[in-house]
């Protein structure tokens, strides 16, 4: 063992007081320090935050450290001030201090006391500030949550898209991305857009095997979550919805049916929301009600469930929210309740975006679909979806989902496929979903009328069947890139490169659906 390997363990030990290093940190250190620039994706709780602070605290000059939210810098600062005698090795460079106060930071790093300096990307460019930097000593640059570079990681912010040349301007020192978003989409474009493709890449598996994952269709969704908690008592756990108003109704019905539950949302006044998340905190609340705005940064280590009353609008997202739930290891229950239909919802919004956001926000969609109704391993779907390979038999976690531990019933649905794609080549693919089944179940509509769809031989062709199953055979050709969804229109289905070799009989591929999930059950009932 190297000299310099012992010392290492000896720093982590004197600043932080672990005996040893977590996964992968001690090559990620030794390797910064060694001058290399590194790309890190980590699960949350993984130890990134260390894999820097240590060598800044180590190296001569200041580390810069950009991060998204000031709140967050704010914890992490008081957090390595507490790890030190010589306290103040930490420093916010930001919009909310005064002149006094940003002259005290300033000669702080002039002096040499400031071993890490946090700051948000949008401060960087401040021209006063740029050429200070310029001028004194820099050890390296982290970029604390870099998936915020790339448009398709979960929270993109477009200030992030022009570090590269910001760095470059103060410093040629090397630089250390930390993620824990690693779909190789988002991989590949923060090493890009930091000019990092040679970086040395550190992974560790995002396989959470205390995790069980559940997905329920959204029936009687109130009271299905007041039973799952009466279930659960006293049991510390996030319900997440996708707007304000549901957080703060749901919150108000938790509590009518004698749940312990308190609202968390950006729109609630500031006290308000750091009360209720104290009260979570410290266990006065059992149930915590939320937006998406609740999460980040939040390190509570027993939280026992996460439900999603809405999907979120990304697989990264729910594999970001479910994350909060058993950090300590021991049990963390992910249920979600799934409709169709708010993810139509979803997309409708979408149509409002610009072309290339649209087709982003479609195909994050169309995953979260295909998650939402695949009869495979939950875990290995998500897991496939962040680049790695998971043995649904043996490995670790197999049989934590609801398909793993009671597989549903699939049925070949291969010809109902072919009937599909047959009919969308032969009506000039220009129908949506929606139009479609009114073809097959032979409703008459003004859109049918109007192409006087009644008289073709296709009309109602498959109304011995449950709509649902034919919605069900689209969404999933969708998924399953036979068909795909049109960007322009956002809705109407065109046939694939994979539709069509079906189509011309070259591609023979059993279509397998899981017929006993029926998640549209609130229009089959109508
Ligand atoms: P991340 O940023 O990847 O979500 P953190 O940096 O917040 O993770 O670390 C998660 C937890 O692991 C923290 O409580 C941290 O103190 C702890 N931790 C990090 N490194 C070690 C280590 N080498 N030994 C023990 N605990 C560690």
């Amino acid at each position: 063992m190297s000299a310099k390997k012992a010392n290492l363990s000896g720093e982590l030990k004197k600043y932080f007081g672990f005996s040893t290093f977590k996964g992968q940190q001690e090559q990620i250190i030794e390797n910064l320090l060694n001058g290399k620039d590194i790309f890190v994706l980590m699960p949350t709780g993984g130890g990134k935050s260390l894999c820097y602070q240590l060598p800044a605290l180590i190296s001569e000059g200041t580390a810069i450290v950009v991060s998204p939210l000031i709140a967050l810098m704010k914890n992490q600062v008081d957090a390595v001030n507490g790890l030190s005698s010589d306290s103040g090795v930490a420093h916010v460079l930001n919009s909310s201090l005064n002149k006094t106060q940003t002259k005290q930071v300033f000669d702080d790093i002039k002096s040499g006391k400031t071993k890490l300096l946090y700051v948000a990307p949008e401060s960087l460019i401040k021209e006063d500030y740029l050429d200070f930097l310029k001028e004194v000593k820099i050890s390296f640059f982290a970029i604390d949550e870099a998936h915020c570079i790339s448009e398709w990681g979960h929270d993109f912010r477009p200030e992030y898209r022009n570090l590269k040349s910001i760095i470059d301007k103060i410093a040629d020192v090397p630089v250390i991305a930390l993620t824990a978003t690693a779909t190789p989409k988002v991989q590949d474009d923060i090493q890009k857009t930091l000019g990092m493709t040679n970086a040395l890449v550190f992974k560790e598996s995002f396989n959470r095997p205390n995790l069980y994952y559940e997905v329920r269709p959204k029936v009687n969704v109130d009271k299905e979550i007041v039973k799952f908690i009466n279930q659960n008592k006293g049991k510390s756990g996030i319900v997440y919805c996708l707007s304000r108003r549901k957080v703060e109704e749901f919150a108000q019905l938790l509590q009518v049916n004698g749940i312990n539950a308190l609202p968390y949302h950006a729109g609630l006044d500031q006290k308000v929301r750091v009360a209720n998340q104290d009260k979570f905190l410290m266990e006065e609340v059992d149930v915590i009600v939320a937006t998406i705005a609740f999460g980040m940064g939040i390190d509570k280590p027993d939280v026992r469930f996460v439900i999603h009353y809405d999907f979120p609008k990304s697989l990264e997202s729910y594999y970001q929210e479910t994350g909060r739930a058993g950090r300590d290891g021991g049990e963390g229950y992910c249920l979600a309740f799934y409709d169709p239909k708010d993810i139509e919802k979803l997309e409708k919004f979408l149509a409002q975006k610009p072309v290339s956001e649209r087709e982003i926000g479609l195909q994050l969609l169309n995953e979260v679909v295909g998650y939402a109704e695949t009869s495979m391993s939950r875990r290995q779907y998500i897991l496939y979806y962040f680049g790695e390979n998971f043995d649904p038999v043996n490995g670790d976690g197999a049989k934590m989902c609801d398909n793993s531990s009671n597989p549903p019933k699939l049925k070949d649905a291969t010809e109902d496929l072919k009937k599909v794609l047959q009919l969308i080549k032969d009506t000039g693919e220009k129908f949506k979903a929606k139009d479609l089944i009114s073809i097959i179940a032979g409703k008459e509509t003004a859109v049918t009328k109007s192409y006087k769809l009644e008289q073709s031989s296709y009309f109602g062709f498959g109304k011995e069947e449950k709509d649902n199953h034919w919605k069900t055979i689209l969404r999933q050709a969708t998924v399953q890139n036979f068909l795909q969804k049109d960007i322009e229109t956002y809705g109407v289905l065109k046939i694939a490169e994979k539709g069509k070799l079906v189509l011309d009989g070259k591609l023979e591929h059993s279509f397998l659906i899981a017929e006993d999930r029926e998640f549209d059950l609130t229009q089959t009932k109508a």
